[in-house]
C-alpha cells in the first residue's frame, strides 16, 4: 500500500466530471430545494415536472372533468402499462409486471401464492437482516397458510446450507437496506431453484438504481417499491413482478373484484383474469398512479447502464473523500467491490445518529439506520459530482466541530 499515488480529489476536478456527464441534463427535470444536498433518494425520491403534470392533468381533466367516466378511458389500464413501463428497469418481458397496493401488501401476496405452489414443503427461508416489515408479513402469511410453516431467519452467508427438500420459498432483499450489500441474484436463484424451491425478491432498493435481469437469471417473482429510486411520491404503489411461466398458475391469495376475468359482470364466485391483471385486487388509487407514471418517463431518456456507471463513480468518490478527509471517523460499511455494491453507502459510527442530524442541519440530508449506520443514497439522475464533494466538506466540518454532540442533534425523531 505504501507506493500507492493518493489522489486528493479537488472541488475543480468534480466540476469537470459533471461537465463530461451524460445525465447531467437530467437534474433539471426534479424539482430540489436550493442549496441543498438530497443523499435519500433511496427512501424517498424527489418530485419531478413530469410528476406534477402528470398529477395536475388528472385533477384538471381526468377526474377533474371526465369524472366516473375516466374508469372507462384509462383507468382501469394503469396497473398493466405502468408494469410495463417499469418492466425493462428489471429486465422483464411486457405482460409480467403490474403495479398495485404498496410492498409488504405485494410480498404478502407473492409469499401466500408460492407457499401453494409447494403444499409438501414447510419453510420458507429469509435473512435475519431483512427489512422487518418482511420478515413481519412472512410471519404472518406462515401462520395463515393451512400448514406448519416455520419462517427461517438465517445468516444469508450461509443460506445454501439451509436449503433442502422442505425449502418452499427463499425470499431476500437485493441490495440491503442497512449496508448497501447487493446480493448475487443469478447465483443465489440459482442455487435455491436446485433446491427445488422458489425465489422471491425484494427489489425495493434495487430498481432503478442497479441494473436487474431477472429473465435471465430465472427469478419466480419479485416485487419493489414506487417510491425510493423510481421517486413515485411517498406511499407510492408497489410493483410486483411474476415470471411468465406462473402466470394461470400462481394464485393472488387476496383476490378482489378488479383482477376478475369480467368484474362488471358482478358474479359472486372468482375466476380470476388472464396475465398480471389477476395480481390486483382493488380499485387502483388513479392520483398516485400518474405520479409514479411521470416519474417513470426521465428513465426513458437514458439505461440502466449509464446509471449504473454512474452510481458507482459517485459511490466511489464518496468513500474516497471520506477516507482521504477523515480517516479513521468512520468504517465503510457498504462493500468496495462493484459488483456487491448497491447505490448506497452506510458509514458506521457510534455517534451517527448526531451525526446525520448535525448534516442535516448543514443542509446534506441523509438518513440514520439502528444502531449506528449513516446512510447515504446516491441518485445518478440528479445528484452531480460536486455535490458528494460539497457533502464530504459538510461532513468534515461536523466531524472537527464535534457538532453531532449538540443537545439538540441527540433527541431522537420518531422518524428516521
Ligand atoms: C421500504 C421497504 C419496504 C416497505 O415498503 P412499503 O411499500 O412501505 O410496504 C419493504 N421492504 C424493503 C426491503 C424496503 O426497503
Amino acid at each position: 500500500m505504501g507506493s500507492e499515488v493518493i489522489t486528493v480529489t479537488t472541488r475543480e476536478q468534480c466540476v469537470a466530471l459533471d461537465e463530461q456527464d451524460e445525465l447531467a441534463p437530467l437534474r433539471a427535470e426534479f424539482l430540489l430545494n436550493e442549496g441543498e444536498i438530497y443523499l435519500d433518494g433511496n427512501s424517498l425520491g424527489p418530485v419531478s415536472r413530469a410528476v406534477r403534470q402528470r398529477v395536475d392533468d388528472v385533477l384538471d381533466h381526468q377526474w377533474g372533468e371526465q369524472l366516473v367516466r375516466g374508469w372507462g378511458s384509462g383507468w382501469m389500464a394503469q396497473p398493466t402499462r405502468l408494469g410495463d413501463r417499469i418492466a425493462p428497469l428489471i429486465g422483464a418481458r411486457p405482460g409480467e409486471v403490474l403495479v398495485a397496493d404498496t410492498l409488504t401488501f405485494m410480498i404478502a401476496k407473492l409469499v401466500g401464492g408460492a407457499l401453494n405452489l409447494r403444499p409438501d414443503r414447510h419453510v420458507i427461508l429469509t435473512d435475519r437482516a431483512n427489512f422487518h416489515s418482511d420478515l413481519y408479513i412472512m410471519e404472518a402469511m406462515a401462520r395463515r397458510a393451512g400448514r406448519p410453516i416455520t419462517v427461517k431467519a438465517i445468516d444469508r452467508s450461509n443460506l445454501a446450507s439451509h436449503l433442502n427438500d422442505d425449502v418452499a420459498l427463499v425470499e431476500l432483499t437485493h441490495v440491503d437496506f442497512r449496508t448497501g450489500e447487493a446480493l448475487d441474484l443469478n447465483e443465489i436463484t440459482r442455487v435455491v431453484h436446485e433446491a427445488g424451491a422458489l425465489m422471491l425478491w425484494d427489489f425495493a432498493h434495487s430498481t432503478g438504481a442497479v441494473p436487474l435481469d431477472v429473465t435471465s437469471a430465472g427469478v419466480d417473482f419479485a416485487a419493489g417499491c414506487g417510491y425510493k429510486y423510481l421517486n413515485g411520491g411517498p406511499g407510492a404503489p408497489a410493483f410486483v413482478y411474476v415470471r411468465r411461466e406462473f402466470q394461470g398458475v400462481l394464485e393472488n391469495p387476496l383476490p378482489g373484484w378488479l383482477g376478475h376475468a369480467r368484474p362488471f359482470d358482478f358474479e359472486p364466485t372468482y375466476e380470476p383474469a388472464a396475465g398480471m391483471q389477476a395480481w390486483v385486487t382493488s380499485s387502483p388509487s388513479i392520483i398516485a398512479l400518474a405520479a409514479l407514471d411521470g416519474a417513470l418517463d426521465v428513465f426513458e431518456r437514458t439505461t440502466m447502464t449509464a446509471i449504473r456507471a454512474k452510481s458507482l463513480a459517485l459511490t466511489d468518490l464518496f468513500i474516497e473523500l471520506v477516507g482521504q478527509r477523515l480517516p479513521g471517523h468512520f468504517t465503510v460499511v457498504t462493500p468496495l467491490e462493484h459488483s456487491r455494491r448497491g447505490s448506497q453507502v452506510a458509514l458506521r459510527h457510534e455517534h451517527a445518529y448526531g451525526v446525520i442530524q448535525a448534516l442535516i442541519g448543514g443542509g446534506v440530508v441523509g438518513d440514520f439506520r439502528a444502531p449506528d449506520i449513516c446512510r447515504f443514497g446516491f441518485t445518478p439522475l440528479y445528484l452531480r459530482f460536486v455535490d458528494v464533494f460539497d457533502a464530504v466538506e459538510r461532513l468534515v466540518a461536523v466531524m472537527t466541530s464535534e457538532s453531532y454532540l449538540d443537545e439538540r442533534y441527540l433527541v431522537r425523531n420518531a422518524v428516521t
